[in-house]
């Protein structure tokens, strides 16, 4: 049945195309849904797809857009970045500038180099963290996402605070086995693994505000543990920043509970909604990079002239305060309409409707809740014409153009799902 009723885009896509997707979320299978959407156009907080359909969009690409879908500023400024050429493979001075503004927001950055993914960012700051410190093991969060290099794909062996096990087939066992898991937010986890493999250990690298397993915030004193943690071993503790950075303070989580990371990663906002992200810290750190440092680290389209003058009009626009506080504001709003739905968890514009009953702590709490009745949410929404995350484990990324009128009819239609 599911046969017939796809579309002959889909169709072509799925011929073409592994999965019809360029990345898997996109394909909607956790919601049940039989095909992608497939959207033709953007404009504020709403898409339209190519069959036909305008859809209220709490997605927003998972986060970069924060001035909403073909903001008028950023489309200009990459338009004339455009006219005057797309890529030289050269220095330019738009980079230097977006560093600057990178450096004045992050308070822990004080040099940072441009990229052109998340995964390229983490994967380069590991890199980085491994070179400074001399040592091979990271250890990370079960259910933080990190992008897709191999260190970073790895699984909780059996029992606490052991060797990680590869994630995905193509993963070496050797890459894996120097990436030691333990939930997040467990205190007792993460000093259990610095006392067996601290000396060996060149970075934890957490999500401040964990958002790929749904949006879980750091508990008290979660993150001044792992600070104190690096700083008894010697290893570097890397903020991955891609989600939290510029959305949840100018300052990103670092700013918002004041604990300070080696490195941080960033990603999504800061390159405006164009392929670009970052990895920065202490200039100490940093300046082992290539070429003034010998820790390899490269890219031809690195700071790409149209990715740099996307970020650079976004950026600019954070420095003033109001940004966040409208942001806060609706994004309270917003949380306390959904309220009846489940447990909503957020921190400033970053939230996520779990079918839970009690708080979601961790990954393994979130893989306890109900994902049938979130999808069955997700297609009620999508019917009324609201598009939510399409699946449990991914958070909802308001826009300055969500606004009252936008936070109404989502939680309208949100009361017409059946509690
Ligand atoms: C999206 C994301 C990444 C990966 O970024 P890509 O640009 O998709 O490679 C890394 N870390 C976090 C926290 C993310 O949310």
């Amino acid at each position: 049945m599911a046969l017939t009723q796809r579309s002959a885009l889909y169709r072509r896509a799925l011929e073409l195309i592994p999965g019809g997707v360029d990345s898997p979320v996109r394909a909607m299978r956790a919601v049940g849904l039989d095909e992608p959407l497939f959207v033709r156009n953007g404009e504020g907080a709403y898409v339209d797809t190519e069959d036909g359909r305008r859809l209220l969009d709490w997605v927003m690409s998972w986060g970069p857009l924060l001035f909403g879908h073909a903001d008028r500023e950023t489309v200009e400024a990459v338009r004339e970045a455009a006219l005057c050429g797309t890529s030289f493979g050269a220095a330019t001075e738009a980079e230097v500038e977006l560093a600057a503004e990178i450096v004045d927001a992050v308070p822990s950055v004080e040099k940072v180099r441009l990229v052109s993914s998340g995964t390229e960012a983490a994967m380069s700051a590991l890199r980085l963290a491994r070179g400074f410190t001399n040592r091979d093991r990271i250890l990370k969060t079960a259910g933080g996402y990190h992008g897709h290099a191999d260190a970073l794909l790895a699984s909780a062996g059996s029992g606490l605070a052991t060797l990680g096990i590869p994630a995905s087939p193509g993963v070496p066992t050797g890459a894996a086995a120097d990436t030691i898991v333990v939930p997040y937010n467990d205190l007792d986890a993460a000093a259990d693994a610095v006392m067996r493999y601290g000396e060996g250990l060149a970075a934890i690298i957490v999500e401040p505000v964990a958002a790929n397993m749904g949006v879980v915030p750091p508990e008290p004193g979660y993150l001044e543990t792992l600070r104190r943690l690096c700083d008894v071993s010697g290893a570097l503790l890397v903020f991955d920043e891609v989600i939290t950075g510029f959305r949840v303070s100018r300052g990103g989580a670092q700013e918002r509970y004041g604990v300070l990371p080696d490195l941080t990663v960033l990603g999504k906002i800061v390159g405006g909604g164009l392929p670009l992200a970052a990895f920065g810290g202490r200039a100490e750190v940093m300046d082992l990079l290539a070429p003034s440092g010998p820790v390899y680290q490269a890219g031809t389209l690195a700071g790409n002239p149209l990715a740099t003058a996307a970020g650079l009009s976004v950026l600019r626009r954070l420095r003033d305060p109001a940004v966040y506080d409208e942001l806060e504001q609706n994004a309270a709003l917003l949380a306390d309409g959904l309220g009846p739905l489940g447990r909503v968890q957020r921190v400033g514009a970053l939230l996520t409707v779990f079918m839970a009953d009690r708080p979601v702590r961790n990954f393994d709490d979130a893989q306890q809740c109900d994902t049938e009745r979130y999808a069955a949410l997700f297609r009620h929404l999508l019917e009324q014409g609201v598009y939510f995350p399409p699946s449990q484990f991914e958070g909802l990324f308001p826009s300055t153009l969500h606004g009252e009128a936008e936070i109404e009819r989502t939680v309208a239609a949100a009361e017409a799902f059946g509690h």
